[in-house]
C-alpha cells in the first residue's frame, strides 16, 4: 500500500491540541509512557508465544532500547514486542477509545479547560505525551509473525501520514525529533545518555525487561569503544526491603503495573511467613474506576509464584466490596500451573485473602482514626463500595461488625460527613433511636413534612443519600444496640412526653374519626393500605408513611429502576388532623360519603403526599382538572 494521509479523529486532535498545549512540570514523563507502551507490547508478544511459540522466531530474549542522539536531535525508544499492524497503528494512535475520549473531554470542559498530567492519564493518552517534547515523531512498527512493516509520521497538528516500510524484525521504534529546547540545554537534555540513564533507574527500574543504552567508553590508551548496558535493574519491586522503597518508587510501579496515573491514595505492601508464605503489594487508587460499580469492571488481584507471573485478575482473594482494590499477590506456595478453578478451591488463596481483607479493613480505621480528611476523600470514591458489603453480608455479623464503623453518612445537622459512633455521641440521653431519612439530596429531605417535628425538637437526622444507604442501614438493623429508625415509617415515634401526650390525643381523635378515615381508605381502593391521623405533621397537611415491613418508598423506585417492580412499598396515608384540610375533609364528609366533592378531596390529599414523594399520579391530567376546577370554584 502507498503512503496515506489522514486526519486524526476530531476528538483526539482535540486531545492532542490540549497535550501539546498545556504545561508541564514535568516534561520528563513521555519516557516513562514510552517505556510502559513498549514493556506491554513485550507482555503481549509473551503471552501469545505462551501457546504460540512459532510466533517468537527463535528471538526470545525480549529488551527495551533506547538512543538518545544528538546529532540528529532525536531520542528513539525501540522494543521487540508484538508490533502492530497498519491497521492496528491507524486504530489504535490515530484514534483514541471514544468513551474515554470523551469522558476525558468532559472532564476537561469541567475543569474549563484546565488539564493536567492525573487527567491525562486517567484516560489512557500516553502515547501523545510525546508531543509534548517533540515536534514530529515517527512510529515504525513489524507485526510478530507479519513481514510487512509500517511508519507512521505525524507533526501532532491533526494529520498524520502512514507509509509501507522495511524494518528488519518484529517490534515497535518510536522516534521523536527533539523540540531544541530540549536539545544541549541544561536542564532537560533528552540527547543526553546521562540525563537519560537518571529518568530510566527513577521511573522504570523495575520494569521487567532489559533496557538497554549505549555508553561510551573511553580507555586508557585514549580509545573509546561503546558498551551497552542494561539501566534498570528489573527487580520487582514488591521483593525489596519496604524500607529501601521510596514513596516514589511505590508510585512509579503502581502507575506502570497497573495503568494508574495519579499515586494511590494508600498502599498496602505485606510479607508473611509462617505456614502461608505471600508478599501481597496492594493499593487504594486515588479515583474510583468510573466503571467500578458495573458489571464490565474487571476486578481481581495479579498473581505471581516466586516472582513469575500467573494471572491477571485473580478475583478469589478478596470480597467483592473491595473490588477497588489493586495489586498484587506473589506466593511460593502457589504452584505455577494452577488452573482458575483449583484457585477458587485453593485452601492457601482463602487464607491470604482472609488476612488480606483484614489488614485492609484494619488499615481504613486507622486511616479514619488518624487521617480523617484523606479518609474522607477515600469514602467519596469508595463509601458505596462498603455499603454494599454490609447489604451483600446481611446475615454475616462478622463482615457488618467489621464494616460498620467505616461507614459515614451526611446528616441533617452537620456541615461534614459523620460515622455513626459520632451520631451515637451526640444523642441527647434520652433519645433511643438512630433517625434516618433518605431522598436524593439534603434539599429534597430537609423540606420532608415529616422532619418540620424533629427539626424543632433539635433532633439530628441521618440522611440516606444514595439508593444502597437505605438497604445498608435496614442490613445493620441497629448500632451500638440503637435501632434505625426511618421518619417515614409508620411506626416513627419520638422519646419524649410532649409526644407521647400529642398520640394519645390524636388516637382518641382518630376513634371518634373513625368513619372518616374507613371512608377516605374506601374511595382511594387498593392504592393504600391505611388512612390515619398522625402526631408526626406540623404545618404539613398529609404524608405518605410506609409500612414496618417490606421496602420503602425510595426502595421501591430502586427496585423498579432494577426492573423489579414486584416490590412495592405498603402506603399509609398520613393526614394532620390540625391543618385546616382536615376540618374540611370533615365537613365534606359530613355532607355526604358518596359526593363527587368528598371523592376529589381525598384523591387530591392522596395525590398531594405522592407528589412530596416525587411520585408522579397515575393519572396526572385528571389531576390536573380536578384542580382546575378546584382553582375556579
Ligand atoms: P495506552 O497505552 O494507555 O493504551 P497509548 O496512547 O500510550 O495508550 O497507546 C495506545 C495503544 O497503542 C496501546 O494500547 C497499544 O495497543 C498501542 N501501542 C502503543 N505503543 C506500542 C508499542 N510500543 N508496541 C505495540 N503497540 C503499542
Amino acid at each position: 500500500m502507498s503512503t496515506e494521509t489522514l486526519k486524526f479523529q476530531a476528538e483526539t486532535k482535540r486531545l492532542l491540541d490540549l497535550v501539546i498545549n498545556s504545561i508541564y512540570t514535568n516534561k520528563e514523563i513521555f519516557l516513562r509512557e514510552l517505556i510502559s507502551n513498549a514493556s506491554d507490547a513485550i507482555d503481549k508478544l509473551h503471552f501469545e508465544s505462551l501457546t504460540n511459540k512459532d510466533i517468537l522466531d527463535g528471538v526470545d530474549e525480549y529488551e527495551i532500547f533506547i538512543l538518545p542522539d544528538k546529532e540528529t536531535k532525536t531520542i528513539t525508544i525501540s522494543d521487540n514486542g508484538i508490533g502492530m499492524t497498519r491497521g492496528e497503528v491507524i486504530s489504535n494512535i490515530g484514534t483514541i477509545a471514544q468513551s474515554g475520549t470523551k469522558a476525558f473531554l468532559e472532564k476537561v470542559r469541567e475543569g474549563e479547560g484546565k488539564i493536567d498530567e492525573e487527567l491525562i492519564g486517567q484516560f489512557g493518552v500516553g502515547f501523545y505525551s510525546a508531543f509534548i517534547v517533540a515536534d514530529k515523531v515517527e512510529l515504525i512498527t513489524r507485526k510478530a509473525g507479519e513481514t510487512a512493516a509500517v511508519k507512521w509520521t505525524s507533526d501532532g497538528a491533526g494529520e498524520y501520514t502512514i507509509e509501507d516500510c522495511e524494518k528488519d524484525s518484529r517490534g515497535t521504534m518510536v522516534v521523536l525529533h527533539l523540540k531544541d529546547e530540549f536539545v544541549g540545554g541544561e536542564d532537560f537534555d533528552f540527547t543526553n545518555a546521562a540525563v537519560i540513564e537518571n529518568l530510566v533507574k527513577k521511573y522504570s527500574d523495575f520494569i521487567r525487561y532489559p533496557i538497554k543504552m549505549n555508553f561510551f567508553v573511553k580507555y586508557n590508551d585514549g580509545k573509546e569503544t561503546v558498551e551497552i548496558r542494561t539501566v534498570n535493574s528489573m527487580q520487582p519491586l514488591w521483593t525489596r526491603n519496604k524500607s529501601e522503597i521510596t514513596a516514589e518508587e511505590y508510585d512509579e510501579f503502581f502507575k506502570h503495573q497497573f495503568h494508574e496515573w495519579e499515586k494511590p491514595l494508600e498502599i498496602f505492601h505485606t510479607k508473611a511467613e509462617g505456614t502461608t508464605e505471600y508478599t501481597a503489594l496492594l493499593c487504594i487508587p486515588k479515583h474510583a474506576a468510573l466503571n467500578l460499580f458495573y458489571a464490565d469492571y474487571e476486578a481481581g488481584l495479579q498473581l505471581y509464584s516466586r516472582h513469575v507471573f500467573i494471572m491477571n485478575k485473580c478475583k478469589d482473594f478478596l470480597p467483592d466490596y473491595l473490588r477497588f482494590i489493586k495489586g498484587l499477590v506473589d506466593s511460593p506456595d502457589l504452584p505455577l500451573n494452577i488452573s482458575r478453578e483449583l484457585l477458587q478451591q485453593s485452601r492457601e488463596v482463602k487464607k491470604i485473602g482472609k488476612a488480606l481483607e483484614r489488614n485492609i479493613l484494619k488499615q481504613l480505621s486507622k486511616l479514619l482514626k488518624n487521617e480523617r480528611e484523606r479518609y474522607e476523600e477515600f469514602w467519596q470514591e469508595y463509601g458505596k463500595a462498603l455499603k454494599i458489603g454490609v447489604y451483600n453480608n446481611a446475615y454475616d455479623e462478622k463482615v457488618k461488625d467489621d464494616l460498620k464503623d467505616l461507614l459515614m453518612f451526611e446528616t441533617s445537622t452537620q456541615e461534614k460527613i459523620s460515622t455513626l459512633a459520632e451520631y451515637v455521641e451526640r444523642m441527647p440521653e434520652t433519645q433511643t433511636k438512630i433517625y434516618c431519612a433518605s431522598g436524593k439530596d439534603k434539599v429534597t429531605i430537609s423540606q420532608m413534612p415529616q422532619m418540620e417535628l424533629l427539626r424543632e425538637r433539635g433532633i439530628e437526622v441521618l440522611y440516606l443519600l444514595d439508593p444502597v444507604d437505605e438497604f445498608a442501614v435496614e442490613a445493620l438493623q441497629k448500632y451500638a444496640d440503637k435501632e434505625f429508625q426511618a421518619v417515614t415509617r409508620e411506626d416513627f415515634e419520638l422519646d419524649d412526653e410532649e409526644f407521647k401526650k400529642t398520640k394519645t390525643e390524636v388516637e382518641e381523635l382518630a376513634k371518634s374519626n373513625e368513619d372518616l378515615l374507613k371512608d377516605v381508605k374506601e374511595v382511594l381502593g387498593g392504592a393504600v393500605s391505611e388512612v390515619r391521623l398522625t402526631s408526626h405533621l406540623k404545618s404539613g397537611a398529609v404524608c405518605l408513611a410506609t409500612g414496618v415491613n417490606g421496602p420503602s418508598l425510595n426502595m421501591e423506585k430502586t427496585f423498579a429502576a432494577m426492573n423489579n417492580p414486584f416490590f412495592k412499598a405498603q402506603r399509609i396515608l398520613e393526614v394532620n388532623p390540625n391543618h385546616a384540610l382536615f376540618k374540611k375533609l370533615s365537613g365534606l364528609h359530613a355532607l355526604g360519603k358518596d359526593t363527587d366533592e368528598f371523592k376529589n378531596f381525598c384523591q387530591l390529599l392522596y395525590t398531594q403526599a405522592l407528589l412530596i414523594e416525587g411520585i408522579m399520579p397515575d393519572n396526572p391530567v385528571e389531576v390536573a382538572n380536578k384542580i382546575a376546577e378546584l382553582m375556579a370554584k
